[in-house]
């Protein structure tokens, strides 16, 4: 193979891996992400469950004194029951008496009532603190995977840097500049192989004539149809 087309092959094979390197890193990090959001949204569960208990017990305290205005009326009338002068003042007693003991028996439904609410949101606040004290343990498991992964990818990211600029230090520059010319809007496919004679960046069929050049490998030969540079791979690669 020509030299010149040698390097522009392993250059653009460096390149490649280079580009393949933040997207997996992007990758780690949302793997982390997806239980950071987790958490976010329990801790919302949490704090609505508190909010809703607080208005449950404020009602309860409303309840409370409406019990105990109740329970001083009905000693008033207790008192009033001993001044009673005639039947129809009696019958009107015994009628707010009992209107009374009906409102604090609503009143101790109504308390029972949100008591029993009050123990159900306290159960469903224990088991959102329990998923989201579990959910910050795996968070720190992950996050210690994620932080290895990121620096095993920034490792073999810096061999590939380093052996893209020592291969840079030897490539000619008229054929860089090419190469980048090319790169500059096929980006990582600025050199690609053929495939059952066709580019492997436009997929266009490529000319007898050209094909054979390629297989020759004598110079660089670009792609008739988009201009990208092309190579034969060897057949035990591209097997
Ligand atoms: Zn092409």
């Amino acid at each position: 193979m020509n030299k010149y087309l040698e390097d522009l092959v392993k250059l653009s094979k460096f390149d490649t891996q280079i580009s393949m390197f933040e997207p997996q890193i992007e990758n780690e990090k949302a793997k982390l992400a997806t239980f950071v959001e987790t958490a976010e949204a329990i801790k919302v569960s949490i704090n609505n469950t508190y909010v809703l208990i607080d208005e449950v017990k404020s009602k309860r305290t409303k309840n409370n004194i409406h019990l105990a205005e109740l329970k001083t009326k009905l000693d008033d009338i207790a008192k009033k029951h001993k001044e009673v002068q005639n039947e129809k003042e009696l019958k009107a007693l015994q009628l707010e008496e009992e209107i009374a003991k009906e409102q604090i028996s609503f009143a101790n439904e109504e308390i029972a009532r949100l008591d029993e609410i009050t123990e159900e949101r306290e159960s469903q606040l224990k088991e959102f603190q329990e998923k989201l004290a579990q959910e910050e343990e795996s968070i720190k498991d992950i996050q210690i995977a994620v932080d290895n992964q990121i620096e095993d990818i920034n490792k073999q990211r810096n061999v590939v840097y380093q052996q893209r600029s020592e291969l840079l230090e030897k490539v000619d520059s008229k054929i860089l500049t090419f190469y980048e010319k090319i790169r500059r809007w096929a980006k990582d496919t600025a050199v690609v192989p053929v495939k059952k004679q066709a580019c492997y960046g436009c997929h266009m069929k490529i000319n007898d004539k050209t094909y054979a050049e390629v297989v020759k490998s004598d110079e660089i030969i670009n792609c008739p149809h988009c201009g990208r540079i092309l190579y034969k791979e060897d057949e035990t690669v591209e097997a």
